[in-house]
């Protein structure tokens, strides 16, 4: 084979589910996630997808065998790449994307979710790739916000607005006000306000919180123009990760 289809990917894990956010909500998806990540978020409950498992790469051959078996056995065409960071991998990673859609003929729908603290545009291939990207709010901790630079990444990429959706993990007053006014800023972009449930539904947002954003959703003159959608994280119900 081309050897620009050759690649190495550090691996979480490949598991079979449904998409718990965003845009894709509820659709049965193939997760491959990657791991290593040193992000850092205050709030991550994947802690343990920060390692890079050099114990468990994924070459084209592992890789091809495993999603052979995932369309035989389930179907799914939807693939979601995600972390850890993927973007940390962006090399590899990219040629995973092609090799996929060269030896599946196109038969899957590659996405990839990414913190956005980086660059989108490290993701090098010949497919359309839509992104799913956070931006890290000061929830997400000095750490995570020093490396996203305020979520100026996302918006200095070459990658069009219509191919990302911008995610914001909120659970109280002071994240929406901070999330509205990115959102304000950059009106081009299509955003999903994440309530951040936790793990088995530990965490709550308050429903007068709740209220309050869906009111000014629907009623503040900023949102015009706004393509925006409130959203729950279905797995953490799920308790699935
Ligand atoms: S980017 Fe994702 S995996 Fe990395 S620390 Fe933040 S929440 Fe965890």
């Amino acid at each position: 084979m081309d050897q620009k289809y050759d690649f190495k990917v550090a691996m979480e894990e490949i598991i079979y589910s449904i998409e718990g956010e965003g845009e894709s909500m509820g659709i049965p998806t193939i997760f491959i996630r990657t791991s290593g990540c040193t992000v850092g978020c205050a709030y991550c409950d994947t802690k343990s997808s920060w390692t890079v498992k050099m114990d468990n790469i994924y070459d084209n051959d592992r890789l091809f065998e495993e999603l052979t078996i995932a369309k035989n056995k389930t179907g799914i065409r939807r693939i979601l790449i995600t972390g850890g960071e993927p973007l940390e991998q962006s090399t590899d990673v990219s040629k995973m994307i092609d090799f996929i859609d060269f030896k599946f003929n196109g038969y899957f729908n590659i996405e990839i979710e990414t913190s956005g603290v980086y660059n989108l545009d490290l993701i090098k291939t010949n497919q359309q790739i839509f992104f799913i990207a956070d931006i890290k709010l000061k929830n997400a901790g000095s750490h995570a916000r020093n490396k996203a630079k305020k979520g100026e990444p996302i918006f200095s990429s070459a990658v069009k607005p219509n191919n990302i959706l911008i995610k914001f993990v909120v659970n109280n007053r002071k994240d929406w006000d901070e999330a509205k006014k990115i959102m304000f800023k950059h009106k081009d972009y299509f955003y999903a306000v994440s309530l951040a449930f936790g793990q088995n539904n530990k965490i709550k947002v308050r429903k007068d919180v709740i209220s309050e954003i869906a009111h000014d959703m629907v009623y503040d003159s900023g949102f015009r123009g706004v393509n925006v959608r409130l959203l729950i994280q279905i797995h953490k119900i799920m308790g699935l990760y």
